[in-house]
């Protein structure tokens, strides 16, 4: 099973069996309150109608075409409904079936569009410590998982890593952005420095880092690596495969902060989750770049047999529309301060050393178990699963992101139920 504990699992396995809206129905009959959105994707909530009837109805109309030479409409409509509500200059999508398969599109658009504008010196990836970029060889490169590089030891070589900026010592139970860190960003000047720039190809960072605990950048750091981007002609991508699709209260990270990427790596929410699907917004200018040579040649050597699926699509242009039709792209901004309040909560609860919150995003810090990291968090895991929620667990960190459809009524009852798990772990 994919990052499971198989063992403990197949002891007692969780098993769900059916979803509706925020409740998901165990396979002995329970509900589950789902705090996660599924996996940060079920964006509109679970079995959304628009959603079910557009697959069941593309898969009698149109089940597949190929998507290489050839097209179908809802891959271009949907590329455009996507560019409708994307931040402004990102106006060019490549269709991919995953966050991991759109980062890796990602990192190649951003080397291939400095060879074919005859830079091909700019090789260098420019990641972060503590980011994560899905599972494949150029993601787990650039992001920066301890248990990535103990595993699978050989990684993309001319990468390198700016620091985190998680710190507990200055920034512990911050609400919103935290204040200190902003000169972490400068930090991208000493690596530019130290391989000049005309050797770096693109910075890639997630607005948010999700899947590593919910490290939220200190205010401006985002603007700043902007600015240090932008000056020495580097590729700005943002990973939003999390914060895409209004889980900041936003439609994009991008808009919460204010800063456009060149590149916009997107997956989960696009399909809410349903169907597997990603895809990679650029400028037009890395778009133009490629737009040249013989006209029968193919631009950018690279996709996917599902790239732009039909049914994917249909699903994509079912989920954007319901999020229109119910305003979420933008709920999470009125229900934030109530999510805040709710989460903070718990500040005093045992074991909690900070807690932390953006958006519909929030996580609670709990102090390890002495010689046994993660047991603490995990054990939080199965009691709130026990009790009928479903949170995430990183590490030590309990990270939650609701379905944007959620109540007050339900946020107070999804902190209640960790709060009790909190009381009843060691
Ligand atoms: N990038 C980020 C920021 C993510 O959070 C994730 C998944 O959580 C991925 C990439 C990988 O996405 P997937 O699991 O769809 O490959």
């Amino acid at each position: 099973m994919p990052f499971t504990a198989n063992r403990q699992f197949k002891k007692s396995p969780r098993m769900f069996v059916a979803a509706k809206d925020m409740h998901y129905t165990t396979s002995d009959g329970r509900q589950v309150l789902d705090g996660t959105a599924g996996l940060w994707c079920v964006n509109a909530g679970h079995a959304r109608p628009k959603i079910v009837e557009a697959i069941a109805s593309q898969a009698a109309e149109l089940d597949y075409a190929p998507a290489f030479q050839m097209g179908h409409p809802k891959a271009f409509e949907l590329a455009n409904r996507i560019v409708d509500i994307a931040p402004k200059g990102l106006d060019h999508v490549l269709f991919t079936n995953s966050g991991s398969e759109s980062v890796e599109t990602a990192l190649k658009v951003a080397l291939a569009y400095h060879r074919v504008k005859g830079d091909g010196s700019r090789f260098r990836l420019i990641g972060r410590e503590r980011g994560y970029h899905g599972v494949n060889f150029g993601g787990i490169s650039v992001g920066g998982i301890v248990t990535n590089r103990k595993m699978f030891g050989s990684l993309l070589t001319g990468v390198d890593h700016m620091p985190h900026t998680h710190n507990l010592t200055k920034n512990a139970f911050s609400k919103g952005l935290p204040e200190h860190g902003v000169d972490l960003a400068d930090e991208l000047e000493r690596i530019v420095t130290l391989h000049d720039a005309s050797t770096i190809a693109a910075v890639i960072v997630e607005p948010v880092a999700g899947s590593t605990g919910v490290l939220i950048p200190p205010a401006g750091y985002l603007k700043r690596l902007r600015e240090i981007t932008k000056k020495h002609g580097i590729l700005l991508i943002f990973d939003e495969v999390i914060t895409g699709f209004g889980r900041l209260g936003t439609p994009f990270g991008a808009d919460y902060f204010g800063v456009t990427p060149d590149i916009m790596v997107t997956a989960k929410g696009l399909t809410n989750g349903v169907i597997p699907m990603g895809a990679v917004l650029v400028s037009a200018e890395i778009h133009d770049a490629f737009m040249q040579g013989p006209e029968h040649v193919i631009e950018f050597f690279h996709g996917y047999t599902y790239s732009g699926n039909p049914i994917a699509s249909a699903a994509g242009l079912a989920t954007l529309e319901t999020y229109k039709d119910e305003g979420l792209l933008t709920r999470g901004a009125e229900l934030a301060p109530v999510w805040q309040d709710a989460l903070h909560s718990l500040k005093g609860e045992p074991h909690v050393i900070d807690i932390r919150n953006i958006g519909l995003v929030g996580a609670i810090e709990l102090e390890p178990i002495a010689g046994s990291p993660t047991k603490r968090a995990f054990s939080a895991f199965l009691k709130c699963f026990e009790d009928g929620y479903l949170i995430r667990t990183t590490g030590d960190i309990i990270a939650m992101s609701p379905p944007l459809i959620v109540s007050e009524a339900q946020i107070g009852e999804l902190i209640d139920g960790v709060r009790t798990a909190l009381r009843s772990i060691d």
